[in-house]
């Protein structure tokens, strides 16, 4: 059974066809790159997954549950955990404050942002290892809003990882993040890929870091799935360099 698995899904928005004929599956532990232009269907495909948005046609199943009408919040609790393509933190909390957060929302319990315990409660305690899967542990006191765009993007994955997912979808993680950030970010989705096996699938513009993480990359054209394929294979396919050099002339 595919940790997920999209079948000939469809959506149309406003009389629009934003995508048409989607299949991919994932598999358990694996990591899948998706790729394609600006406007070629990526965040609606993640927002159809995540359940922001319901397809017009076809269906999405996890670990062979049909998800496809499932709210959102249930598909948080079934093991779904995705970031934005902009940031989502408090800025005005702490590090770790922002990851026990997420930690609290999982566990079902009420948010308290004004009683926050001395003694190291649960979720504390989970935000702190969560912390330090990130490499973040010597910020937890920092307020989120002062990191650099590197180190929030570790703070979000932080809280995702709070939530315990199966499946994390990462949507452009390095995007704002400085040149000098990047390696490190690069490093850390590798480590919680290796190490907790958790599946990922991860919309990134930046071809080297879809290609050096990613087991398989999905293109993505124009809200049709253009190729799925391991990275070599895809990097040498005509169809895909066309629809780049006919587009933006790179991966953009
Ligand atoms: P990507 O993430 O690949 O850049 P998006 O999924 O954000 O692409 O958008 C795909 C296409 O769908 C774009 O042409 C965009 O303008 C359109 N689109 C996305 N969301 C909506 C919406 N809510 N209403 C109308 N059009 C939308
Ligand atoms: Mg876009
Ligand atoms: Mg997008």
């Amino acid at each position: 059974t595919p940790a997920l698995a999209i079948r000939d899904v469809g959506m149309q928005i406003g009389g629009a066809r934003i995508l048409e004929n989607i299949d991919l599956e994932v598999a358990a532990g694996e990591m899948v790159g998706v790729i394609g232009p600006n406007g070629a269907g990526k965040t609606t495909l993640f927002n159809l997954v995540s359940g922001l948005l319901r397809p017009t046609e076809g269906s999405i199943s996890m670990n062979g549950v049909d998800i496809t009408r499932m709210p959102v919040d249930r598909r948080a609790r079934s093991g779904l955990g995705r970031t934005f393509q902009t940031s989502s933190l408090f800025p005005g909390l702490s590090v770790l404050e922002n990851v026990r957060l997420a930690a609290q929302a999982k566990r079902g319990g009420s948010l308290s942002l004004f009683r926050f315990p001395r003694s190291a409660d649960a979720a504390t305690t989970t935000a702190r290892g969560c912390l330090e899967q990130v490499g973040l542990q010597d910020r937890a006191g920092a307020a989120a809003g002062g990191l650099s765009h590197g180190d929030k993007r570790k703070v979000e994955i932080a809280m995702i990882l709070a939530t315990d997912p199966e499946l994390i979808l990462l949507d452009e993680p390095m995007a704002g993040v400085g040149s000098g950030d990047v390696p490190g970010l690069v490093e850390t989705i590798r480590r919680i890929h290796l190490e907790s096996g958790r599946t990922i699938m991860m919309v990134e513009h930046h071809m080297d870091v879809v290609l050096g993480l990613a087991e398989r990359v999905a293109v993505m054209h124009h809200g049709t799935l253009l190729a799925v394929d391991e990275p070599e294979t895809i990097m040498a396919d005509p169809e895909v360099q066309a629809a780049y050099l006919g587009t933006t002339g790179k991966a953009a």
